[in-house]
Parts: C-alpha cells; sequence; structure tokens
C-alpha cells in the first residue's frame, strides 16, 4: 500500500511519520519511510535545486516541473519496486503537495498542475492520504521555535502563501473525501501520533 503524509510547515507529519514506522514495524508489519521531494539520490539532487534559498529566480512553471521530474524518478526508482514487494509506504508529500503549493497557492492551477503530475505518475495515486491538520500561523509558530530545522527558500513566503496552502489542502479533502483523512496535528506529539497510527491501522484492516 502506498500511503502519503501531508500538511503544511510546522504540522510534525514528518517526525510522525518517523515514529509511525517504527510503531508499525513493531506490529511486524513491512514498512518503508520515504520523502518527497527527494527520497533517492536524484531526487535529492532536484530537491537541492529547487529549495536553495539563494535561487529566487526560480520561475513557478520551472519548480512545478522540477517537483514532477523529482516525483517520477522516485517512483520509479523506489515506490513502485517497493510496491511490488508487498511492503507498506510511508511517503511525506506526494501529488496534493504539488496540487496546493504550485497549483493554488502560486497560482499556476490545481488542474493544469494535476496534467503535468499525471505524465511523471501515470495512474499512481495513494491508496491514502493522512492530512495533518493545523492552523498555518501555529505551525509556522512551531518552526520558529525550532533551531535545528533546515531553512529553504519557503521560509521566503509571506503568510497569505501559507494560508493559500492550507486553503487549498481543504479543497483537496472535500474533492478527496474517500482519499485523504484529517489528522488534528494541533495536539501533543503523542496525540498526533497515535490518531495517525490508528487511522492507518484501520486502513489496512479493511
Ligand atoms: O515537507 P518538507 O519540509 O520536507 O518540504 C520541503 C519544502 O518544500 C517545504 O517548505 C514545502 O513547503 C516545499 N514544497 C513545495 N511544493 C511541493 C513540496 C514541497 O513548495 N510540492
Amino acid at each position: 500500500y502506498f500511503i502519503t503524509f501531508e500538511g503544511g510547515e510546522g504540522s510534525g507529519k514528518s517526525s510522525i511519520l518517523k515514529s509511525a514506522e517504527q510503531k508499525l514495524a513493531d506490529l511486524g508489519l513491512d514498512v518503508l519511510s520515504t520523502r518527497e521531494p527527494g527520497g533517492i539520490e536524484i531526487a535529492e539532487k532536484i530537491r537541492e535545486i529547487i529549495l536553495n534559498p539563494e535561487h529566487t529566480a526560480m520561475d513557478a512553471r520551472t519548480e512545478a516541473l522540477l517537483y514532477a521530474a523529482a516525483r517520477r524518478q522516485h517512483l520509479t526508482e523506489k515506490v513502485l519496486p517497493a510496491l511490488k514487494e508487498g511492503k507498506i509506504i510511508l511517503c511525506d508529500r506526494f501529488v496534493d503537495s504539488s496540487l496546493a503549493y504550485q497549483g493554488f497557492a502560486r497560482k499556476l492551477g490545481i488542474e493544469e498542475v494535476f496534467t503535468i503530475n499525471k505524465f511523471a505518475i501515470q495512474d499512481l495515486m495513494p491508496d491514502k492520504t493522512l492530512f495533518f491538520d493545523i492552523e498555518p500561523k501555529k505551525g509556522l509558530e512551531r518552526i520558529a521555535a525550532n533551531k535545528d530545522r533546515e531553512r529553504n527558500r519557503l521560509d521566503l513566503e509571506t503568510i497569505q502563501f501559507h494560508e493559500d496552502v492550507y486553503e487549498a489542502y481543504q479543497m483537496l479533502v472535500s474533492k478527496f473525501p474517500d482519499r485523504i483523512q484529517v489528522i488534528n496535528a494541533d495536539q501533543s506529539f503523542e496525540q498526533v501520533e497515535s490518531e495517525a497510527v490508528n487511522a492507518i491501522a484501520h486502513f489496512l484492516k479493511n
């Protein structure tokens, strides 16, 4: 199964993903965790290009194409082989991120960005997606408090940009109600983790 984690900055999804992986492995499940953009060498290199804070001249369409390219490579090199082996893949971000960030917040159009991504992913959509729901302001406060976090080009964005990302995720939740499950990320780490693990366990049982 292909399970993706989505959310805005400071939603905690990446830390939860790591500990959820451990919890599911402890239950005897064959889990693989990975991330986008990245997960394999070629895509990590594309990630460096996209997120480099010095690349302020990056055009929005170039950015969207690079995300789609990184996604394609990650899919063929890592996700598809793991799916074939019957693994449960937990992936930090996938196509919904592009729809929210490039499609809506960067105003390229959700449908247009979906179109270029269909070229990249063909028909592979996640079996389940968890959306880590926290108000952008609160998420950004969490990040500001975390001195160890790597900084990137997105740190130069306005609060409005992050509000737009959030609004886009809400739209995606209504568009794909069966696939996307909302996790309340505005709780303690333990609470969010247990909500996420329960959601995955429930999905795998049914
Ligand atoms: O989730 P993570 O923090 O690793 O994402 C790295 C950065 O890339 C974030 O600032 C995120 O908002 C941005 N991003 C983006 N468009 C995507 C995926 C990630 O702007 N499609």
